[in-house]
């Protein structure tokens, strides 16, 4: 029996592993890199395994950095299953087929240029007919139902509590006699999120591989995140300002609906919020279906009329022409993507607000270095959106606390309610954190741990 780790080595993205046990051999997780042009060419790299040769897959979650590359896997020849719960086969069917588009169009941009040099065009990572094959080769499997795959390998998925849908996988394998536990951590939760539930404690295991994202930080909180966003919009009510807030369309922006309906429910606030963004509108009809992986909070609130995601002062935009309106509009919220302010609809709301002085810009997430989104927070009075140049005149508000990723000192005690297992495989985050959490699981809770290099094979 052995396990190769494929991708998310010494890295945050790109999650793909390998596991042979006797005569079956499975993938966990296929991911896209991340991250700008070098990262990214890493994806139409050659899989160090045949695709054909697979028996099956198991996706933890819809993250583009965990199933991202699932098309090229099918474009490549494999044709067998993808097992993920049912939350995730539905946010990847949407997932995927936005990324397929992203690819076709990064292509064809690709392509111009190569013909105005001469050049040979390349073909698209995959495009969307790759994308709605893998999503017929999606089966759902329930959290918590041991799943027998072949005599070999029983998977059970558990509540990673990271976002709708996210496991933990059990992996029970079994070969001539010989039976072990592998734990696959996928993203482990922040506890506490909105929504969805906390992370599942798990107690034994033979071998855990887990992400190391925040392995060297600690989430730093400025108050209660829904404290500071009831004040800017006191404020913006007060002074009939718009409030931007760039995020993430699955999960991050369906936190924010939860919040806004929690500030105006308790402080009587009345604001028009606008969701802005198509994906994020499909991903949301998703979280409306899965009501069934809510936690006790959420459930409180669906009970209510109207449900979770639908008060009278939300709406969701369609077309670009019922975006285009919202330029005319004062006194209202809007929620749009990309996260980072580099792509998307949210362009044009910050290119209409950010000259005004009474307009809110709220970021909520991480924001990587020189995207839109970071630069704003790092006080420039002069940014180009369009090619045209825009005075930053708006308030700019970081809000900080919203992650959907267990920190420093959670990923510990996530660790902590194992008994010590063989082996620690330390993924899914920079050199840097994944040595400092490893040092810290070795003199604090007397783990063997390995941070393995990308392609290293690992004996189970
Ligand atoms: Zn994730």
């Amino acid at each position: 029996m052995f396990l190769q780790v494929c991708g998310a080595a010494r890295e945050v993205t790109g999650s793909c592993y390998v596991i042979e046990v006797g005569a079956t051999r499975f993938l966990v997780d296929c991911g896209m890199h991340q991250g700008g042009g070098k990262e990214e060419r890493q994806n139409f790299a050659r899989f160090p395994f045949d695709p054909k040769k697979l028996d099956f897959v198991l996706l933890t979650h819809a993250h583009i950095d965990h199933s991202g590359r699932l098309p090229r896997l099918v474009k490549e020849g494999y044709t067998g299953p993808i097992y993920a719960t049912p939350p995730t086969c539905d946010l990847a069917e949407i997932m995927l087929l936005d990324s397929a588009y992203i690819q076709e169009s990064e292509a064809e941009w690709r392509a111009r240029k190569a013909r105005r040099a001469g050049r040979r065009e390349a073909a698209p990572l995959y495009d969307q007919d790759d994308a709605r094959r893998t999503i017929g080769q999606l089966k759902p499997v329930a959290y918590g139902s041991p799943r027998t795959l072949t005599p070999e390998v029983t998977v059970v998925f558990h509540d990673a509590g990271h976002i709708l849908g996210s496991a933990f996988l059990e992996l029970r394998l079994e070969h001539q006699g010989e039976k072990i536990k592998v734990l696959f951590s996928g993203d482990v939760g922040q506890p506490d999120q909105p929504i969805v539930r906390d992370p599942v404690i798990i107690e034994q295991t033979d071998y855990l591989v887990m992400e190391s994202t925040y392995g060297d930080r600690r989430h730093v909180r400025n108050g209660e995140p829904i404290d500071g966003l009831a004040a800017i919009l006191e404020d913006a009510k007060r002074t009939g300002g718009n409030v931007i807030i760039p995020a993430f369309a699955v999960g991050r922006t369906q936190e924010l609906i939860y919040f806004l309906r929690q500030i105006m429910d308790e402080r009587g606030l009345e604001m028009p919020v606008y969701v802005d963004s198509p994906l994020a509108s499909r991903a949301t009809e998703v979280f409306r279906r899965h009501k069934e992986v809510f936690d006790e909070e959420a459930w409180e609130i669906v009970r209510e009329p109207g449900g979770i995601f639908n008060y009278p002062m939300l709406h969701y935009t369609g077309s670009a022409d019922e975006s285009r309106a919202l330029n005319e509009k004062r006194g209202i919220v809007i929620i749009s993507a990309s996260g980072m302010a580099e792509a998307g609809r949210i362009r044009h709301h910050l290119k209409h607000n950010l000259w005004r002085p009474e307009a809110h810009i709220v970021i909520v997430g991480f924001q990587a270095q020189h995207t839109l989104g970071r630069r704003l927070l790092e006080g420039e009075k002069r940014v180009r959106i369009f090619g045209e140049e825009i005075a930053v005149k708006a308030h700019v508000h970081e809000i900080t606390g919203l992650s959907a990723h267990a920190d420093q000192a959670q990923l510990l005690d996530w660790a902590s309610h194992f008994e010590p297992p063989r082996l620690t495989i330390l993924t899914h985050g920079e050199l840097n954190a994944a040595l400092t959490l490893e040092k810290l699981l070795e003199e604090q809770l007397g783990f063997t741990v390995v941070v393995p290099e990308k392609n290293e094979v690992i004996d189970l």
